[in-house]
């Protein structure tokens, strides 16, 4: 929406005689791109304050903030506008709301758990071609912040829009409401995920229900395509306009390609906007020893739309994103080419075919390479001559989904504790690497990783923010200070020697972090070394404690929280008495995943959060009051089927009978993997299609077999072995082990893939 400064004002209960126009409204900081016609909302959360980038930003050109307060450097600045308001988050959301009814026009609001954002889409892309000019929100923008940002691109010409509504807690909707005010209300389906914050299935039903109280029709189905054929039926419109308009994925993924490339596939639908967010997704993994590369097919835009005007938009980005050597492929982004700038090395083609036909591995050397077009065109295939040599087995990482649980854990704790985030042994066998970089862009005051080598490997990648190592018994200690690595200590020996190498290295006041036993009976300091401990510290300038910490050995123990209160009573005292005798400000912290969840207020200054990142809950389902989301997802995929006459017998051992003719399916996937060999013998089932398929006979080393009788499946399809559909605790428990274990045991061999939604 275009407003002036004075109309923003007036939608806040403020006053201004700016006429500013303003056509943006920024909360991310990071995306600004029209300085000038941008007015800033200065959010504040747990973790961040956007009051801090005010001044950046008015030194990039941004003239009009929304804020809580002015910030001192700000004070006496006479060219910007500031509007105070009590609650930036609230401000937002009723800018929204007056934004919402400047217009009069269909509004559909879509609400449910599944299934959103693809009737959104399939709904954009037949709006489109009926020639409508459409606002959406952009990708799945539907949480507090997203909506009313969604709401704001409306435009005085809009003529349908369409918004996404998501909530975790009862009470929310009635607010999403209000900033959508829907006319035709749409239900997907409901699921099970997402219960945490509600009491029962119903309550959250009923909660999802408050968005349609005045709408004018409702739909409710669990299939998209009919849910939205009924809603362009309610326009008026023919359902048939989603004739040939595939579902969309809102996955953005990214896989190892060919000679070293790295390549970014967004699935999502191919026009403008979404091209330039998964731009912004590119540039932050951009790095100076990568070009960087676009592949673009022809762009969805409305029918009668200028294509020349949209692609000189794309040209746009493309100069922005600062993309070396972009590649067009299609009839109408071919026709457009001459918009794009003639200082990038473009090439374009009419089809993917020529691509296909074209195409040679040496042609791509260390690029990063975002791959943006329709499936029906092809661009799949684009993506696997590009992907490096295909790997049957896949654990799946979900980076949203982390981010996710970490905010669930965070709202467990106030907002001043820091969350050290364990990424020991490799993320717990995901992968170390994105994970830190999710984590420190999203505030975590630590990482903490289990030896020197997994701190080395993450400083190497960028990693910037503080890390502790758990168990250094140090022989590198020139990997330590080098890569600023905080050391654990556990012993005066390993102190004193630490103190001589910060003195030959030359260091001062080198960070480390004092481990204390207090009932693990594992590493430590107990309590009649602590004299010899604080005499040390006390002598020496060379090292400074920046925390004292302890670890709870019975935290998931629901019977034993006589001992917990035990560990925690020695930690007090023991801690105390250091506090007290050294004289600097000394962090603490005890709580582990179980213990934030059981003893929120044992918090102390840090907790550190370990296995519930990674989605899993180490406390029965009964006993965990948030909603964790999946993380890790271990899929293959089935290379051979046999049928098989009753009697037969298969594998190593003939240790699998078969008792009925059967079909057999082999699985690329063995023990050398970490699928534990107790698995097999129909110990444990994998799921294909949706079925649970037992595992027949021993698993090899490299891999199994599946009984698949009782579903459809062909060769090709996909195997979960855990994930949303094969819950790794199931797995876990018919080990007689936890999570955790299956979890890291998965091998290094298997391809790691990291997405967002
Ligand atoms: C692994 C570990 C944690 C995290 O434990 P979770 O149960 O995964 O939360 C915390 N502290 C220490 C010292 C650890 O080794």
């Amino acid at each position: 929406m275009k407003l002036t400064i004075k109309e923003i004002a007036y939608a806040l209960g403020r006053e201004s005689s700016s006429s500013r126009e303003i056509t943006t409204l920024l909360t991310d900081s990071r995306a600004l791109c029209r300085a000038g016609e941008t007015v800033f909302a200065a959010i504040r959360t747990d973790v961040n304050d956007g009051h801090r980038y005010v001044a950046d930003l008015y030194r990039g050109g941004v003239r009009a903030f929304i804020v809580e307060h002015v910030p001192d450097i700000m004070k006496g600045v006479t060219d910007a506008d500031f509007i105070i308001v009590d609650d930036v988050l609230d401000a937002i959301r009723q800018l929204a709301v007056y934004v919402r009814s400047k217009v009069d026009i269909p509004v559909i609001g879509i609400t449910g758990s599944r299934g959103k954002t693809v009737v959104k889409e399939l709904l954009y892309a037949a709006l489109l071609k009926a020639g409508k000019k459409v606002v959406r929100s952009p990708r799945s923008w539907n949480s507090q912040i997203g909506v009313p940002l969604s709401v704001w691109r409306l435009e005085a010409d809009t003529e349908v829009a369409i918004f996404e509504a998501g909530i975790d807690h009862s009470g929310q909707m009635e607010r999403q409401r209000e900033v959508i005010r829907p006319t035709i209300g749409v239900l997907t389906q409901i699921t099970g995920e997402h219960d945490g914050g509600f009491d029962s299935r119903e309550s959250k039903i009923a909660e999802k229900r408050k968005l349609f109280k005045d709408c004018r029709q409702v739909y409710e189905d669990s299939d998209n395509r009919r849910l939205a054929a009924d809603v362009l039926s309610a326009l008026g419109l023919p359902p048939s306009l989603l004739d040939g308009v595939g579902e969309v994925s809102t996955r953005l993924d990214v896989h190892d390609g060919v000679n070293d490339c790295l390549l970014i596939r967004d699935e999502f639908t191919a026009d403008c906007e979404a091209l330039e967010s998964a731009l912004d997704f590119m540039c932050r993994r951009k790095t100076a020893s990568r070009r960087n590369t676009l592949i673009l097919g022809d762009l969805l835009h409305r029918e009668g739309e200028d294509a020349m005007s949209v692609y000189a938009r794309v040209a746009q980005l493309v100069n922005l994103a600062g993309i070396d050597r972009m590649i067009g492929i299609g009839p109408e982004i071919s026709s457009c080419s001459s918009v794009f700038d003639p200082l990038i090395a473009s090439e374009f083609m009419l089809s993917t075919d020529d691509f296909l036909n074209r195409y040679d591995i040496s042609q791509f050397d260390r690029e990063l390479i975002l791959i943006k077009g329709r499936e029906p065109e092809g661009f799949d295939e684009i993506c696997r001559r590009l992907e490096s040599p295909r790997h049957l087995s896949i654990l799946e990482v979900n980076l949203d989904a982390v981010v996710a649980n970490y905010n669930a854990y965070r709202s467990l704790l106030n907002p001043k504790t820091g969350i050290v985030a364990m990424v020991k042994a490799s993320g717990y066998g995901t992968g170390a690497l994105e994970l830190a970089k999710t984590l420190q862009s999203q505030g975590a005051a630590y990482l903490a990783v289990a030896v020197i080598e997994e701190g080395v490997a993450l400083r190497r990648a960028g990693i910037t923010m503080p890390i502790i190592v758990l168990n250094p018994v140090t022989t590198n200690y020139q990997a330590l200070f080098s890569y600023g690595l905080e050391p654990a200590v556990f012993s005066i020996n390993e102190l004193k020697m630490l103190i001589d190498e910060a003195s030959r290295y030359g260091r001062t006041a080198y960070n480390i972090h004092i481990k204390l036993e207090t009932g693990m009976r594992r590493l430590g300091f107990v309590e009649n070394e602590l004299d010899d401990l604080i005499d040390v510290l006390s002598a020496t300038d060379r090292v400074k404690v920046a925390s004292a910490f302890s670890h709870l050995a019975t935290a998931d123990c629901l019977d034993q929280d006589a001992y917990t209160e035990a560990q925690f009573n020695t930690f007090e005292a023991m801690t105390r008495k250091l506090t007290s005798r050294l004289p600097y400000e000394i962090k603490r912290h005890i709580l582990n995943t179980a213990g934030i969840m059981r003893y929120p207020d044992r918090q102390y200054d840090m907790v550190r959060l370990g296995i519930g990142l990674y989605g899993i809950s180490p406390l029965p389902a009964d006993k965990t009051a948030i909603e964790l989301r999946c993380v890790a997802r271990l899929t293959s995929t089935v290379i051979s089927l046999k049928h098989w006459p009753a009697g037969t017998t298969v594998g190593y051992g003939r240790r699998g009978v078969l008792s009925r003719d059967s079909v057999i399916a082999t699985v690329p996937i063995g023990y050398a993997d970490g699928i534990d060999r107790h698995f097999g013998c129909g110990n444990a089932s994998f799921v294909i299609n949706g079925h649970k398929c037992p595992i027949v006979g021993n698993i090899c080393m490299d891999l199994c077999m599946v009984d698949v009788t009782d579903t459809v499946v062909k060769v090709g399809d996909q195997v979960e072995i855990f994930g949303p559909e094969a819950p790794i605790e199931t797995l876990a428990a018919t080990l007689g082990t936890i999570p955790y274990e299956v979890l890291s045991s998965v091998s290094p061999r298997v391809h790691r893939i990291y997405y967002r939604e």
